[in-house]
């Protein structure tokens, strides 16, 4: 279970998420939509505590973190076990091979010895298509292989939840593609998954909740189905920008 309770935040005296409530429950697919400057990325980065809410709390399986004091280091490492985030840059390493990127964070947090996490590494790079590029420096993939790496990457350390800033925002349809397959096998395999992406096939489709942040609040959390056919302006007009209600994907 993740569950955020009147999470704020600001930035420079600029309030920019307002009284965030949320209880999402394990194995579900949650997305996160929103215009853009509505909050998605802060929130999803108070999430692994990229970001320090002032007020609030966060609770993620048994361990809860309450903001507002100063955090510990100990909290913030407990809390950061428990997610792992996927960026819209992917971040890989550069000097390090496909195989190196995604076997290093279960070697330095002590968790697996270096053939453990190695032989690991292997199997999650199968599993995201990658077999046959195992050895390859992040230069040398496509934007689509760099982001299935960094998936593989994020699944190394076993996380509860696995976070996604706009993975597919800087790849063509045809990488993009590969990397949303990736991301519907994790749905399927009941995963806890949160999403930011405006992907609107994906959150339609594979969602099984959808949250709606305007202005940094949380104007919408519920099934996609009531998302989509919802009459509220703010996400007609959100989805109109789409043309969803036409093509009806
Ligand atoms: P989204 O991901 O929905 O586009 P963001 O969470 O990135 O929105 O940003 C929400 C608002 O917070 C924007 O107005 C943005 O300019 C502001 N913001 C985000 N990060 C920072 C930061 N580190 N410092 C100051 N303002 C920020
Ligand atoms: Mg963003």
């Amino acid at each position: 279970m993740l569950k955020v309770e009147s999470l704020s935040k600001s930035f420079g005296g600029q309030q920019i998420l307002h009284d965030i409530s949320l209880e999402l429950q394990d194995g579900e697919t949650t997305v996160i939509l929103g215009p853009s400057g509505s909050g998605k990325s802060t929130l999803l980065r108070c999430l692994n505590l990229l970001e320090t809410p002032e007020a609030g709390a966060l609770t993620i399986e048994s361990d809860t973190v309450r903001f507002g004091g100063k955090l510990t280091d100990e909290s913030v490492r407990t809390m950061r076990r428990h997610s792992a985030m996927v960026f819209q840059q992917f971040n890989l390493f550069p000097h390090y091979t496909a195989l190196q990127n995604v076997a290093l964070a279960p070697q330095l947090n002590g968790k697996l010895s270096k053939a453990a996490a190695e032989q690991q590494a292997r199997e999650l790079l199968t599993k995201v298509g990658l077999e046959h590029r195992m050895d390859a420096y992040p230069d040398h993939l496509s934007g689509g292989q760099q982001q299935r790496v960094a998936i593989a990457r994020a699944l190394a350390i076993s996380p509860d939840y696995l976070l996604f800033d706009e993975p597919t925002s800087a790849l063509d349809p045809e990488l993009e593609a590969e990397v949303i397959r990736v991301l519907v096998d994790l749905a399927r395999e009941n995963r806890s998954l949160v999403v930011v992406t405006h992907n609107m096939a994906f959150a339609q489709k594979v969602a099984d909740r959808i949250v709606f942040l305007a202005g940094g609040r949380v104007s919408y959390n519920g099934t996609p189905a009531g998302f989509f056919s919802s009459d509220d302006t703010r996400i007609r007009k959100f989805l109109n920008v789409y043309e969803l209600i036409e093509y009806k994907i």
